[in-house]
């Protein structure tokens, strides 16, 4: 089975590539020709399966079919639980479509809200976090009267933290004709009852997190923060790597580490998300080449990575969430081949190593490197970065002391924009 098959428009197989998807994952198998007929969905999905290219390529093909205008005003909705996912989502409508020219938007609290507003007048496709879409709509700053699309991307959790009313209420103001997608990791009573009330008919799907993770084997290797880096060269002196993608909270911080790396002989250079095109595709063509055999990354600009090379992924900095964990190890342990998560855990990161615990169902095994001086000064690492927004405090999200599986939300380091609107080309 390969994308051919889906007959989508070639705009959007050329995002497919990009993004350097070879074959459709389960969901995307299953998903894809139902929406495409315009069927209503009920996914039962979690990330990390590849549900949202499952929704996002069929929507794509279904407006360039329609011929819609490539303006505003709204078409597609998409309620995401946490200001991540709907960047996450967002970006990938980006990537997917970048060959299109629809115009994205990405709607969340937290930030000043009229740069949203602006990116909002011209969207054709929106994701959102419940409570900032619906305040912009109670200031008539949005006008959803032409969507006939919508998507409720883990709804579960949108439900676990209190989203229920805001979204009725946004739902209620929608089109009654629509295509509407839903996708929820569990399928509780209030799921099932959500369903019955706003989907017709739905084709139901289900889905795994892709078996490649199972060849992935994971390690944490507490330290104190200032010896990260120390520990980081000598794990990469003593570890038998092929290529390594290095994960940092910030862009600063990647660029600075790669700096500091290669001052030290290795083979080392930076992905994060405002680099120029030709420098990414530099970066990358060198990764692929083995003219490099260190990649240090942040989360947004390692989506896409795809790289067979990948034989260790670093969380020099551990991510916020369990999600972007899994999109982080999903870098490694490609086609048939196992891979090495490896994490530099300080103390400040507990909360996050025991969420990923529990995600992956057991205690991971903590090593300590030989010969290592765990109790040296070392050079202190900054606390704050120039470009990172880090604070390991969950903000309260739309005013909601939310936090949801055991992790912080409303964070988004080093990536943080106030109102991203996003037309490729
Ligand atoms: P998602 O479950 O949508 O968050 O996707 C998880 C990760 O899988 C993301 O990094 C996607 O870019 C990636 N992905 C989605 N579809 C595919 C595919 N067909 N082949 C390879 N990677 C994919």
């Amino acid at each position: 089975m390969n994308f051919e098959t889906f007959a989508l428009d070639k705009r959007i197989m050329v995002g497919v590539s990009r993004a350097g998807y070879q074959v459709p994952t389960p969901i995307q198998i299953q998903a894809i020709p139902p929406l495409l007929e315009g069927r209503d969905i009920l996914g039962l999905a979690q990330t990390g399966t590849g549900k949202t290219a499952a929704f996002a390529l069929p929507i794509l093909q279904k407006l360039l079919a329609l011929d819609v205008a490539k303006q505003g005003p709204v078409r597609v909705l998409v309620l995401a639980p946490t200001r991540e996912l709907a960047v996450q989502i967002h970006e990938n409508f980006v990537e997917l479509g970048a060959e299109t020219g629809m115009r994205c938007a990405a709607v969340f609290g937290g930030v000043n809200q009229n740069p949203q507003v602006k990116s909002l007048s011209r969207a054709t496709i929106v994701t959102a976090c419940p409570g900032r879409l619906l305040d912009l709509m109670n200031q008539k700053l949005v006008d959803l009267s032409k969507v006939d699309t919508l998507v409720l991307d883990e709804a579960d959790r949108m439900l676990d933290m209190g989203f229920a009313p805001d979204i009725r209420r946004i739902v209620s103001r929608l089109p009654g004709k629509r295509q509407t997608m839903l996708f929820s990791a569990t399928m509780p009573y209030e799921i099932r009852k959500l369903t019955r009330e706003y989907l017709r008919d739905p084709v139901e799907v289900k889905a795994e997190v892709t078996d490649r993770k199972a060849s992935i084997s994971h390690a944490f290797y507490p330290v104190p923060g200032h010896l990260k880096a120390g520990l980081l060269e000598e794990l990469l002196r003593s570890t038998d790597h092929e290529t390594m993608l290095v994960f940092t909270r910030t862009k600063h911080r990647a660029k600075s580490l790669a700096r500091k790396l290669e001052g030290k002989g290795w083979a080392a250079t930076f992905l994060q998300g405002n680099m120029s095109q030709n420098r990414r595709q530099e970066a990358m063509v060198g990764l692929r080449t083995g003219k490099y055999t260190i990649m240090v990354a942040t989360d947004i600009a390692s989506r896409g990575i795809d790289c067979e090379r990948i034989s260790h992924v670093i969380n020099f900095d551990m991510p916020d969430t369990t999600e972007s964990y899994t999109h982080r190890i999903g870098r490694t342990g490609r086609a048939e081949r196992t891979g090495e998560a490896l994490s530099l855990v300080t103390r400040e990161d507990d909360e996050q190593v025991r969420a990923i615990e529990r995600k992956f169902g057991g205690k991971i095994e903590r090593r300590t490197l030989e010969g290592f001086d765990y109790a040296a000064p070392g050079s202190v690492e900054p606390e704050r970065d120039r470009d990172g927004d880090r604070s390991r405090q969950g903000r309260s999200f739309h005013g909601r002391s939310g936090t949801s599986r055991g992790m912080s939300q409303g964070q988004s380091r080093g990536r943080s924009r106030g109102g991203a609107e996003s037309r490729a080309r």
